[in-house]
């Protein structure tokens, strides 16, 4: 009887996980999950903000019941869609985990040339650090950043400080004009949930024109629909190449 219900307490749902965002800054829900007067879920930071309408109440509770739904949530790992059966929970890190060393994951080819070293996404970046010795530049969406890079450089890795997100910026020349063709494209383990632009410019005072472009899961392919072209007599004193790159996420 008791291994009939336990059974039981197990079903498939679909559920549209953006219903688990805070109603005040949509920054994902983890317990403790608050509410507001009207009932609007609040994240544990945005709860600090809540004031009350009187003296007498505090002008919010915690959602204990949401609290139960986010703890007993388990999703697919990304790679269901090429035959991974997984369901992991959603709080925690072993969705993050498992996907990284998922057998399902598509495996990329390294993007510096005549490394033959193969991995899924995830795992592209840590090997580009560790073996190539590439440095990560760390960046805020909205907020550019300025980057410096020698001609010869075939990629930078720009990742997002505000969710761990990894991005390349790419430095392909074309071999006729020289010119060098500057693109973005994102290099996280699971597609990200949200359409993301990247913005590039020379950064040069004379000039101030911005290119945005749709920013592509890796693919294996340059997946880009734009590059930004930049001539020879565009590098700096220094002899390296000095741009502005600006991520954005859009909702
Ligand atoms: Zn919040
Ligand atoms: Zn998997
Ligand atoms: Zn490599």
């Amino acid at each position: 009887m008791e291994a009939k219900e336990e059974a039981a307490e197990w079903t498939t749902a679909r559920l549209k996980l953006h219903i688990l965002r805070c109603d005040l800054c949509n920054g994902r829900l983890t317990p403790p999950v608050y509410q507001n007067e009207q009932g609007f879920a609040a994240c544990h930071k945005c709860q600090k903000t809540l004031t009350p309408s009187s003296s007498s109440t505090p002008g919010y509770i915690r959602n204990h019941a949401l609290e139960k739904v986010i703890e007993s949530l388990s999703i697919p790992c990304s790679h269901s869609a090429h035959g991974c059966n997984e369901y992991l929970p959603y709080l925690g890190s072993s969705i993050a985990n498992h996907e990284k060393d998922c057998s399902y994951a598509p495996r990329r080819r390294c993007f510096i040339k005549k490394c033959a070293f193969e991995a899924p996404n995830g795992a592209l970046v840590q090997h580009l650090t560790a073996e190539h010795r590439i440095k990560i530049h760390y960046f805020s969406y909205e907020v550019p950043l300025r980057v410096s890079i020698d001609p010869d450089e075939p990629l930078l890795v720009l990742r997002a400080s505000d969710d761990g997100v990894d991005f390349v910026l790419f430095n392909s020349v074309d071999k006729c004009s020289e010119y060098h063709n500057f693109s973005v494209v994102c290099c996280s383990q699971s597609r990200p949930s949200k359409k993301i632009f990247s913005k590039l410019a020379l950064a040069d005072e004379g000039i101030e024109i911005w290119l945005k472009i749709p920013v592509e899961q890796w693919d294996g392919l340059f997946c880009t629909t734009a590059f930004l072209v930049v001539p020879p007599y565009f590098y700096g004193p220094d002899g390296k190449i000095d741009l502005k790159v600006s991520m954005h996420v859009e909702d």
